[in-house]
């Protein structure tokens, strides 16, 4: 313990919840079997390091003087997510291999850097530079990786890019996998994406080990598929946010506090929780069906709209007039909302969620069966075997968001099929609880990933 005390990771979370979230729980986890953890972190998005005394943080300053600069936004929803990480990669690239040349130029014993996986080749060629080995942590699941790897054949066998014609189609290839379920997003700039996602597959595949947050029993059959076809080691031992360091007490502010008093007053499972995470937006006309199908249902909900959910809109501008009046106590609007604690709560029956992977590992762990309604990337294929494969919840589709559908689908959810969707969630979490148990997998892979980790010299590449 105290040698890995001396031994200090580097890690580089790609700046949104989504990504950050888990590289600080797996921070945790590090900094709890004795490794010091230094983030280096973008200047967009910075988070307050207040918040998270362990760790040493370091800011980075973009460099971009040529385009309009995109990374000066407080958030990602509503832009083209291909051209920011693209943008994201270019202006970064130089500033982190700077810091990382002061980080491991300063004394302390470096070890590792673990990146965060989209980062891509932007992370090997500073690591290189600097002499330091590379992890990537993915904070997606398998599946998605895996048809995200196979991008080079959906091209060649025309299922990329998606035809309408064909969107039913079953892809052989990558079973359940139907076209429509690919995991591709819209942007002005096609050709970039496949960029992105090969430079993203090509970085993982030369790294010293992937990170993955999943466990062996949720996704043995994809991770053994992987396994048989890349020759990196990969350490599936999530769910980070399970692992007794990442179970904190609550820092509530009073908005958190409102949330679970109106919780506290609904009887248990009646509850609908809706939230599509952080980057996803919707148009004005989708918000008005999903403002009818919540009120149609008659169940208590929870939405969580953020501002900049409804394009175009500061955040409730379009709530119909005399909503609340039908609505009276039966439903809360909130801008953001402590997402475990919600899903822990005994009162939520449902989360209509956009299958977002933090959200759908958090759904299970938490026993909560849901309905599925994905944006882009890998949450449609998230989405696809929360449904077909492990059968914990419903499809809405984006092409169905009507509110007669939305109010039909809650309903069967929660009143015909709820009970059974539930049992089959629960087995599921208590997977998760066994993974994770003294013996189980993910502890397992653990003990291997801090042996791996340690057995770097600690300026692997130096001169
Ligand atoms: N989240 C939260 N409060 C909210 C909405 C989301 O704490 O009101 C958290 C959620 O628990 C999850 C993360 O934000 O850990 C969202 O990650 P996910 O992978 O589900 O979706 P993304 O935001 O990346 O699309």
């Amino acid at each position: 313990m105290d040698d890995k005390k001396e031994r200090s990771i580097i890690m580089f979370p790609l700046p949104f919840p989504g990504h950050f979230n888990p590289m600080i729980q797996l921070a945790r986890i590090l900094h709890h079997r004795g490794f010091s953890v230094t983030i280096i972190h973008t200047s967009f998005n910075f988070p307050d390091p207040t918040h998270y005394p362990n760790f040493t943080f370091r800011t980075i300053h973009h460099h971009n003087e040529e385009e309009e600069d995109p990374l000066s936004k407080p958030d990602a929803s509503g832009m083209d997510l291909v051209t920011f990480i693209r943008q994201l990669r270019q202006s970064y690239a130089d500033p982190l291999r700077d810091s990382l040349k002061a980080e491991v130029g300063g004394g302390e014993t470096a070890c590792c850097l673990v990146s965060d996986v989209v980062w891509g080749k932007t992370t090997e060629v500073a690591a290189e530079e600097v002499g330091i080995r590379r992890m990537v942590l993915t904070t997606s699941g398998v599946a998605s990786f895996c048809a995200f790897a196979a991008y080079p054949l959906l091209r060649d066998k025309h299922y990329l890019p998606i035809q309408d014609s064909r969107l039913d189609e079953p892809v052989t290839e990558l079973p359940p996998l139907r076209v429509k379920d690919l995991p591709v997003m819209e942007t002005n700039e096609p050709e970039e994406l496949f960029r992105v996602v090969n430079n993203m597959v090509e970085g993982a595949k030369s790294s010293s080990g992937i990170i993955w947050n999943t466990f062996e029993d949720f996704e043995s059959t994809t991770l053994m598929d992987f396994s048989s076809e890349f020759r990196v080691p990969v350490f599936p031992i999530g769910p980070f946010y399970k692992h007794s360091e990442n179970i904190l007490p609550t820092m509530k502010n009073k908005e958190d506090h409102a949330t679970n008093d109106w919780l506290n007053k609904q009887s248990p499972r009646t509850v609908v929780y809706v939230s599509f995470g952080s980057l996803a937006d919707i148009e004005e006309k989708e918000f008005l069906e999903i403002v009818w199908g919540l009120r149609n249902t008659k169940r208590p909900f929870l939405w969580v709209v953020r501002s900049g959910l409804v394009r175009g809109t500061d955040w409730l501008e379009s709530l119909p007039c005399g909503f609340w009046e039908n609505i009276g106590l039966k439903g809360k609007i909130v801008k953001w909302v402590n997402q475990l604690e919600v899903l822990a709560h005994p009162a939520v029956g449902v989360f209509w969620t956009h299958c977002g992977w933090n959200s759908t590992l958090e759904s299970i762990c938490e026993g909560v069966p849901m309905v599925c309604t994905p944006f882009f990337t890998d949450q449609r294929v998230n989405a696809r075997y929360i449904v077909d494969v492990w059968q914990v919840g419903f499809m809405l589709e984006r092409s169905n968001l009507d509110r007669k559908e939305i109010d039909k689908v809650l309903r069967k959810q929660m009143l015909e099929e709820g009970d059974g969707m539930r049992e089959s969630c629960l087995k599921l979490t208590e997977r998760a609880n066994v993974c994770l148990s003294k013996d189980g997998s993910s502890s397992k892979y653990l003990e291997k990933l801090v042996s791996h980790v340690m057995s770097f010299d600690s300026y692997a590449f130096a001169s």
